[in-house]
């Protein structure tokens, strides 16, 4: 059986989740066997398990314990360890996301199992295959993963969440662990709505990024304003998040979040590395620079050489005209 960690918050699936889940269910056909989904959270997962259908999990084991309603993810882990050793899955995947690997490289340790993360492909076997970005995806492994239970995780965007076409019927099964107050040494106590658009980074559907060319922290309104009328969301360089103007989620990039939007507008960044591995996803780009040979141009598909400070007002002016009475 292959057996998906499925993420969701407030009663939302992760789209990073729905991709594993498609991910899953390619794999599970290739192995001739079944998905399986772990949902955690207090009661909150329950309802969310009927909409598993639709990508072809045939069982959802809804983890319920007091406390799990928020992120914790030794919690999270040391259920799955249970879970894992009452099941017995062949395969267990999760999306390469924040609280994907976190809780997998704890999964990992407490079984002592190897973990492939970042995965693009499987081939079920004796050997199994992977096939997973490395370098922050500037080159690809092909490797073979040993392990009585093969634990992975999915890169961002390496496959495109599909419904299943045929509708399938699941089967919910609560499962309870025993956890100890040390498993709740970390977990969300508090969230802060963020500036720059509500919704994430890697489910927008617009991005306006932001690098050291911004100029300071100020600077950002413009793009705030920009994004928000365009209903995206703002992100950043790191040298951004180094100047201390953007808090660290707001970053993409190789340490930063990978962002897969219709549209990303680059605004004073010169296009390093290590920040095109978390853009070029991205189905368009436009780059705003002051550098008509920055590095970053490479990737546009249009390109306003010029001033951001400029430019960007006079974007959003004319937007503004165009969709205001
Ligand atoms: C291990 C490692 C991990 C890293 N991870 C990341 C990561 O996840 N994400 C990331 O972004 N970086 C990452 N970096 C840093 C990366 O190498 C670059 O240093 C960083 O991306 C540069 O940010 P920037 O483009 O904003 O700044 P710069 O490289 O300084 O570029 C500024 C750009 O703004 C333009 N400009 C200046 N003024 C204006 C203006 N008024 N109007 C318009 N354009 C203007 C300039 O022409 C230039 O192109 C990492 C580095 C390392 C070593």
């Amino acid at each position: 059986m292959i057996l998906a960690l499925v993420e969701h918050d407030r009663d939302r699936l992760s789209a990073l989740s729905l991709q594993t889940l498609t991910f899953g269910r390619r794999l599970a056909k290739e192995a001739d066997d079944r998905l399986e989904a772990i949902l955690i959270g207090d009661e909150g997962g329950r309802p969310l398990a009927d909409g598993l259908a639709a990508y072809g999990v045939s069982t959802v084991h809804v983890v319920q314990h007091a406390g799990m309603d928020e992120y914790a993810p030794e919690a999270w882990a040391e259920s799955m360890v249970q879970l894992l050793s009452a099941v017995s899955p062949q395969v267990v995947i999760a999306a390469g996301s924040e609280r994907g690997h976190e809780v997998m490289a704890h999964v990992a340790a407490r079984t002592e199992l190897p973990l492939a993360a970042n995965c693009t492909a499987a081939e079920p076997g004796d050997p199994f295959r992977v096939t997973r970005q490395r370098w922050g995806g500037s080159l690809l492994e092909e490797a073979h993963l040993v392990g009585s239970v093969k634990l992975l995780t999915i890169a961002p965007h390496a496959v495109q969440a599909e419904p299943s076409t045929g509708v399938g019927h699941v089967s919910v099964t609560p499962f309870i662990p025993t956890l100890a107050d040390k498993d709740f040494r970390v977990r969300v106590t508090d969230r802060v709505e963020k500036t720059g658009g509500k919704g994430s980074l890697t489910e927008a559907r617009v991005v306006v990024g932001g690098g050291r060319g911004v100029g300071s922290a100020e600077g950002f309104g413009a793009l705030e304003e920009l994004a928000r009328l365009l209903g995206g969301i703002v992100g950043c360089s790191r040298a951004v998040t180094s100047a201390g103007w953007r808090p660290h989620s707001d970053q993409i990039g190789q340490t930063g979040v990978r962002i897969a939007p219709d549209l990303y507008i680059a605004c004073g960044i010169s296009g390093a590395t290590q920040h095109i591995v978390g853009c070029k996803g991205a189905k368009h780009i436009l780059v705003i620079n002051t550098d008509a040979e920055a590095p970053i141009l490479a990737r546009a598909d249009y390109a306003v050489i010029g001033d951001v400070r400029q430019v960007v007002p006079a974007l959003v002016a004319e937007i503004r005209k165009a969709i205001e009475p």
